[in-house]
């Protein structure tokens, strides 16, 4: 006999104590294939019955601040929770408590979708949960990256020769445009050497009155201060007065400040004016200026020929942002910004740590040269899904019934002789104020209309914002998600006039 067996049968061994492999949550596992399934499905469910009825939620909620804060408690569990409990907890909580930017009575700032194509895109995205800073850490992303951005410029029927990168926002892709125009401004060196304790013009940025204020932070983000922005004057139409723009760079450079970029805006914030980008591009060429233009809400309208000419003279700017999550359909977030100058915005962000070399050296793009993100998401999956999901026509189909129901609207406030619009209307954005024939002043036109805006979005119906137009209170009505029909915009109306029969009644 085999002397180990001898040996075995002789003194059998002591069995290790047993304990429980480790399985689950609790030992840190991940949830298995099939608790996975059968909660994707009722969350699936849940997406597509909140798409079937958003009306059954009110678009802004009644909430206070602190409201869902007072309900939850201080710390995370100790231990697992069942995870049907947490998708509870998600519906009885979470959607009260929203505002509901996918109801088709939103009509505040630039209304938006989260189209059915992009939610299922931002569910891939999660599950690859590719970081894309390096080709080689996400190749399928820098790809799609690239082409992605390739399909945008030509629908927005700009020429080739432009890189894009996709980024969260507009905000960024602005601070991002503008710190290449800072490293264009190559006899300065201040990518290496700063702007600090040396002797330096100061650099100044252009852009109009109505410019968004991402401008602004850009500005003072990349040190040039607050008083590194000069806001120009704009003409009635709330458009950058070109002439007023080339006196002002011609001061400045006889003061001995240096012109930095200049940034028009096509479809500005408040009132969607398009500056004139021709004159400006001229203007920014005749003084070696770069130009960067804000697209970030106006750009997808330009997908429809009879709106190209919004892009007139942009061919000739140096960057350009245009937003899909703001009037393309893409959910939050998805900011592209243009240059054709891609070896300029780079250098502007140049570091080249040895832990982030890879083989494939120069001969690949690595999105994270081209800002100041290292870790970057796969935010081309749901573009690509979505211009894919409605193709070119049905963009262009859901683009200009949202400008024709604007138009409809502008026709109503334009009919009424107690409303005025108090601008045009180029795209799908209607400013506007009550102002009966015997007009009060200002101050108390300004409340009534805050009354009436209060008033509607009490209503839980429908959301609408306001802003200031030269000084003058104005409601805004902005078109732009999927779900909303005529019947949205007619009862929008209808509230906004029930609202102001009652002021005028009282
Ligand atoms: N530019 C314009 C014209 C905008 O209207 C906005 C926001 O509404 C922005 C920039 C900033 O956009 P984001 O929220 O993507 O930073």
């Amino acid at each position: 006999m085999n002397r180990n067996v001898a040996e075995a049968e002789a003194d059998p061994p002591i069995e290790p104590e047993a304990s429980p492999a480790p399985a689950g949550p609790a030992a840190g596992k991940d949830m298995s294939p099939a608790e996975f399934r059968q909660f994707g499905h009722r969350l699936i469910e849940w997406v597509a019955g909140f798409l079937e009825e958003p009306e059954s939620w009110r678009v802004l909620p009644d909430v206070r601040p602190g409201d869902l804060l007072a309900g939850l408690p201080d710390a995370s569990p100790a231990e697992p929770e069942p995870f049907d409990r947490v998708l509870d907890d998600f519906e009885r909580l979470i959607p009260p408590a929203t505002t509901h930017w996918n109801h088709p009575g939103f009509m505040a700032y630039f209304a938006t979708t989260g189209s059915g194509p992009g939610i299922l895109a931002e569910l891939l995205t999660a599950a690859l949960n590719a970081q894309a800073m390096l080709w080689r850490t996400g190749p399928a992303a820098t790809e799609l990256e690239q082409a992605m951005t390739g399909w945008l410029l030509r629908l927005m029927g700009l020429p080739p020769g432009w890189e894009g990168t996709i980024n969260d926002t507009a905000s960024t892709s602005t601070l991002y445009a503008l710190a290449a125009a800072r490293e264009s401004l190559a006899d300065l060196d201040i990518t290496d050497s700063g702007m600090a304790g040396r002797a330096l013009p100061p650099l100044r940025v252009y852009c109009s009155a109505e410019a968004h204020s991402s401008v602004d932070r850009a500005v003072m983000t990349l040190g040039l201060g607050r008083a590194g922005v000069r806001r120009i004057r704009t003409d009635p139409e709330l458009r950058m007065d070109p002439h007023a723009l080339e006196t002002a760079i011609g001061d400045d450079s006889a003061a001995g400040i240096r012109p930095m970029a200049v940034v028009a805006t096509t479809g500005t914030t408040s009132s969607t004016a398009i500056d004139p980008v021709p004159a400006i591009a001229r203007i920014c060429k005749d003084h070696d200026v770069w130009l960067h233009v804000d697209a970030a809400y106006g750009g997808p309208a330009a997908i429809l020929p009879e709106m190209r000419y919004i892009m007139d003279g942009c061919d000739r700017a140096d960057s350009l942002v245009v937003n899909p999550h703001k009037w393309l359909f893409v959910p939050m977030d998805c900011s592209v910004l243009y240059t054709r100058h891609p070896a300029v915005l780079r250098r502007a962000f140049a570091v080249s740590p040895e832990y982030l070399k890879t083989p494939e050296g120069d001969t690949v793009r690595n999105l994270s040269d081209a800002g100041l993100a290292l870790g970057r998401r796969f935010r081309a999956l749901k573009l690509w899904f979505v211009l894919r999901y409605f193709g070119q026509s049905g963009i262009r189909a859901a683009l200009r019934e949202h400008l024709r129901l604007a138009t409809l609207f502008a026709s109503w406030v334009d009919a009424d002789p107690d409303f005025e619009r108090l601008a045009p209307s180029p795209f799908s954005v209607v400013v506007f104020r009550w102002r009966p024939t015997q007009g009060p002043e200002e101050a108390v036109l300004e409340r009534a209309n805050a009354r009436i805006l209060e008033h509607v979005n009490a209503s839980g119906e429908v959301f609408l914002s306001h802003t200031k137009l030269g000084g003058r209170y104005g409601i805004r009505l902005a078109v732009g998600n999927l779900r909303t029909e005529e019947r949205h915009v007619r009862r929008a109306w209808e509230l906004i006039r029930g609202a102001a029969d009652r002021l005028a009644a009282d």
